[in-house]
């Protein structure tokens, strides 16, 4: 599926260090510390890419899509030996304090790992580092191992007036971890990845209680081996973490079953400037606000959170995924709410629209004869015989879970409501290939900026009886923002999470760069280009009525239309709370607070020379 890469690392190339003060005596990389630490440039760890050879027909689609020829220059990152950081400002007095609390191989000021701190995996962080444009890097790393750890470093922070930005893997898409405003403070990166070990797994009341740092394939590793299972996929799975969930109001694909992440929060510590937030294990209480919604989706801004209990249930015996075909976007949509009226909701319902439809099919790996013929006699029947028109038809996946029996009664109450709708049944070989694929596509936006291409996704919910509109809308006004100077472009959408209300919907979209023969290109000009089709999305949903982002939380990237969706009387709740747990401001400031408007994110988002007036 992805292939090990042979191409030279960041750490092989660049041993450079940059120690500004003389007082940092040996300045060490975290990689010992940090094993498995996601690429500087990209999705993945250092050693694995997208392999086009495994999956033959997506580069087709997308070169007959964007119209581009075989002579289409290549557009890789800049050496990494030239990438250039603002200085270190640490000073000496808290790189002693420091150094007297952690030990050097948790403490780094390495170039390379202030970059990797410096930026989350949104398309936005990508093309920026993969240009060798960084404006802003933490000034050290710092990696805690345990909570009283955690507590002395915000306490020197307080006390030597530095900034200290949680890190989990960096996987964030909206720029939580950027500071955007000029800091004159030194900056901390807390990575929490060491902060990874499972404390108690309670199989009798069906909880875990990890630390918040761990990784999700350690702490799945862990409960499965006991029999149960957390139910929590993020795409970003192999790379994200527990805390990072739960800070960003994460959701998994199966959601359906499991819910988002903070429907599985039980309770959890938060260390913040003005003491420990500790909620109990109790399955339910009256006792006012609930505290640990102040610390879901918090985003680092109010403290470091350091454990979390988790409901956990039975892993089930049996789980099963299917592909069905509809006649439309309209009727797939149709079923999904009438299998929510029902309660027979599947643990995951995936439904794409043609575009997407035509996508995953491109997706799919490499085929056998036998296989590849048998598709296409299929769809020759599904054309000739059922009426089917492939260029509106739309696939949705589903799975079904639990003993052999729950599977057979959830399948059949649910094919009865896809059969109602037009919807045809499969088999298994599209959601199969879904299953397996589904942690591999992530790679393919790193294939595509290496040829020139942008992509990205701009996911929004809204309840039912608006989402027909917002497709249209979604498609026609991000349409003609990533159309506007005539490019080739590709727009798709699909549905993930469904709900008594409504639905998730989740745009892509991909643009060919504007490049002369010769390979010239203006990478400025491209990002304002990729920035004004990713701020027509958030216009379209604000005036939509649908959410900024159904699970990519705020950042800075959404942070203008925030008071539009979720305003307090005058001034923000955050605010207030973020005064009276981080009076100093210490914690990832200015985030989740207003006062950030569209302009100042146009002038963030697009390069100098590049923005519009007004
Ligand atoms: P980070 O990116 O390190 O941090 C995110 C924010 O949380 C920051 O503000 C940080 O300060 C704060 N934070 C992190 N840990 C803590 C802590 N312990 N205490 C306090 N604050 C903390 N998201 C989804 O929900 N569903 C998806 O399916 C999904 N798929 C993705 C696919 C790709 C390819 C990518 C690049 C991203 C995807 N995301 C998805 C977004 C991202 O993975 C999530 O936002 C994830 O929850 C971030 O976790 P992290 O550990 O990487 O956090």
């Amino acid at each position: 599926m992805i292939r090990h890469r042979n191409t030279p690392s960041l750490r092989r190339q660049t041993v450079q260090h940059f120690g500004t003060t003389s007082v940092m005596p040996s300045i060490k990389s975290l990689s010992s510390t940090l094993p498995g630490t996601l690429r500087w440039d990209g999705w993945g760890d250092e050693d694995n890419a997208f392999d086009p050879g495994d999956r033959p027909n997506i580069w087709p689609y997308v070169a007959q899509h964007l119209q581009i020829g075989p002579e289409w220059p290549r557009t890789p990152p800049v050496d990494p030996g030239i990438l250039e950081l603002p200085p270190c400002r640490l000073d000496e007095d808290l790189w002693a304090a420091l150094s007297q609390t952690f030990p050097d191989d948790r403490l780094s000021v390495d170039k390379f790992d202030r970059i990797i701190h410096a930026y989350g995996k949104s398309t936005r962080d990508l093309w920026r580092i993969r240009h060798g444009r960084i404006d802003f890097a933490p000034d050290i790393v710092v990696v805690p191992e345990t909570e009283a750890e955690v507590i002395a470093l915000l306490d020197l922070a307080s006390r030597f007036g530095a900034v200290v930005i949680p890190f989990g893997g960096g996987t964030n898409v909206a720029g939580c971890l950027e500071l955007y405003r000029p800091e004159t403070r030194p900056v901390i990166s807390a990575n929490l990845r060491r902060m990874n070990r499972v404390l108690e797994i309670d199989t009798v009341s069906g909880f875990v209680r990890a630390e918040a740092g761990i990784l999700g394939p350690d702490l799945e590793r862990q409960l499965n081996a006991a029999g149960v299972t957390l139910g929590h996929f993020p795409d970003s799975f192999p790379y994200s973490t527990l805390g990072g969930w739960v800070a960003t109001r994460s959701s998994g694909v199966m959601s359906d079953a499991y819910g988002n992440i903070e429907d599985m929060v039980v309770s959890l510590r938060m260390v913040t400037p003005t003491g420990v937030i500790s909620t109990h294990c109790v399955p339910q209480a009256s006792n006012g606000p609930d505290p640990n919604w102040l610390c879901i989706g918090s985003e680092g801004t109010l403290g470091i959170i350091t454990e979390l209990t988790m409901r956990v249930r039975p892993e089930p015996a049996v789980r099963e995924f299917r592909g069905y075909l509809f006649p439309s976007f309209r009727s797939g949509l149709a079923a999904l709410r009438e299998c929510a009226d029902r309660g027979c909701m599947p643990a995951l319902s995936r439904l794409n629209d043609p575009f997407k439809t035509q996508l995953s099919a491109a997706f799919r790996s490499r085929e056998g004869r036998f296989k590849r013929k048998l598709g296409q006699a299929y769809k020759f029947f599904l054309r000739r015989f059922r009426g089917f028109d492939f260029d509106r038809a739309c696939l949705m996946v589903a799975a079904f879970q639990g003993d052999k029996a729950q599977v057979h009664q959830q399948r059949a109450a649910v094919q009865a409501v896809y059969r109602r709708h037009g919807g045809m049944g499969l088999g298994r070989g599209p959601g199969e290939a879904f299953a397996a694929a589904k942690y591999d596509f992530p790679f393919i936006r790193d294939f595509l900026m290496d040829h020139g291409v942008i992509c990205d996704v701009a996911d929004t919910s809204a309840t039912w009886g608006r989402l027909k509109d917002l497709y249209d809308d979604g498609m026609a006004q991000i349409g003609a923002a990533l159309g506007r100077d005539g490019r080739p472009t590709w727009l798709g959408c699909h549905v993930s999470h469904t709900y008594s209300l409504g639905a998730s919907m989740y745009f892509s979209f991909a643009f060919r760069c504007d490049i002369s023969p010769d390979g010239a290109y203006d990478p400025a000009a491209e990002l304002a280009y990729y920035a004004n089709v990713k701020k027509s999305s958030l216009v379209c949903f604000s005036k939509a009525g649908a959410t900024l982002s159904h699970h990519h939380a705020v950042g800075y990237e959404h942070l203008p239309w925030l008071t539009g969706e979720s305003r307090v009387g005058d001034g923000s709740m955050i605010e207030a709370v973020k005064t009276a747990l981080d009076p100093e401001r210490i914690m990832n400031p200015d985030k989740l607070v207003s006062g950030f408007r569209e302009r100042d994110l146009d002038n963030l988002l697009t390069p100098p020379g590049h923005r519009t007036a007004g």
